[in-house]
């Protein structure tokens, strides 16, 4: 009998390897226009995870040749931590999460998780060990459950609840008539920005990955939303470690280590007070994000006067 089922194991373990796939697929076409063609090295061993620490060491990468979008990053990530990488527009901040999901190689320099270089892993490996929230969810013509179930393989009714829970949007969902039947996407119902930030955030508490990287929507939540997800999110990164990609400074003040990326390279890095205080290139930004932010919130008394 143990022969019969060791081929239908094996099949079930193949089904469970293209799910993951498939699932990492969506964060991957929310990060890239064009897959990479990178594969594994014959025999290249699993990533073992234990505590999560990451090191960029002196990466260059560009996409194309003659036209270097990183030029030199040193970047530790210690376990459990949260640093957030600020920078303006086109720095290579989202650059920095494609090296790590390993859809490009850098083209010099290394990265490595808990002392691994991450080239030399199976990718299937390192992508089951990171969860991304991504700027822009893809959701399907499918239930909510459904969509949210997607993070995990086989989850079950009670931990999709669980994860709704942990997502605060079980509420939301309550409220809907058909509950977690309801159907969403392009042929249901259409969720907001905010409540499609925590559809991902739900998928990714039940893939439950010790690391963490939450790419922030440019586009702008009203505050009231973006304070209510931004808590989420931070318990979502509790114990793990997270790397934030942020546009909005506001969310950032909490990290444990902030770093500017300028023009490819790591222009400052330290806390929110320290870089305050250093009055260079993040305080200029702090500041100026502050001065708009009071602009809109007295354009909003103004509307509604
Ligand atoms: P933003 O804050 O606007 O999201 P960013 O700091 O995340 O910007 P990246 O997306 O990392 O910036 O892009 C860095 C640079 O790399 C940009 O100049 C961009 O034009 C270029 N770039 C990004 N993706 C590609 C690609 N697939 N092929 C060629 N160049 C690319």
């Amino acid at each position: 009998l143990a022969q019969l089922f060791r081929p239908l194991d094996m099949l079930g373990m193949v089904y469970r390897t293209i799910r993951q796939g498939l699932i990492d697929m969506d964060a991957m076409f929310t990060l890239v226009d064009t897959p990479a063609e990178i594969v594994d090295a014959p025999g290249a061993p699993d990533l073992r995870v234990a505590a999560g620490h990451i090191r960029f060491e002196d990466v260059h990468f560009g996409y194309e040749p003659g036209r270097e979008i990183l030029k030199g990053v040193d970047l530790e990530v210690k376990p459990g931590t949260m640093t957030a990488v600020v920078g303006p527009s086109g720095a290579g901040k989202s650059t920095l999460s494609r090296l790590l999901f390993r859809f490009y190689a850098p083209t010099a320099g290394r990265i490595t998780i808990d002392g691994q270089d991450i080239s030399s892993v199976k990718q299937a490996s390192l992508r089951a060990a990171l969860g991304i929230v991504p700027q822009d969810t893809v959701l399907f013509n499918d239930t909510i459950g459904y969509n949210i179930g997607y993070g995990k393989d086989g989850a079950t009714d009670e931990e999709v609840a669980a994860a709704a829970r942990g997502a605060a949007i079980d509420g939301f969902i309550a409220s809907l008539p058909n509950g977690y039947d309801s159907m969403v996407g392009e042929r249901g119902l259409k969720l907001s920005g905010g409540e499609k930030q925590r559809v991902a955030i739900a998928r990714t508490l039940l893939k439950d990955p010790p690391i963490l990287i939450l790419d922030e929507a440019t586009s702008a939540l009203d505050s009231r939303t973006e304070a209510a997800i931004q808590e989420t999110l931070n318990h979502v990164a509790r114990r793990r470690t997270t790397i934030v990609i942020a546009h909005r400074l506001s969310t950032v003040v909490e990290a444990d280590q902030i770093v500017v990326l300028d023009q490819g390279r790591i222009a400052e890095r330290g806390t929110h007070a320290q870089l305050l205080r250093a009055g260079g290139l993040y305080a200029e930004m702090w500041t100026r994000q502050q001065s708009e932010r009071e602009q809109e919130g007295e354009g909003a008394v103004e509307a509604a006067e």
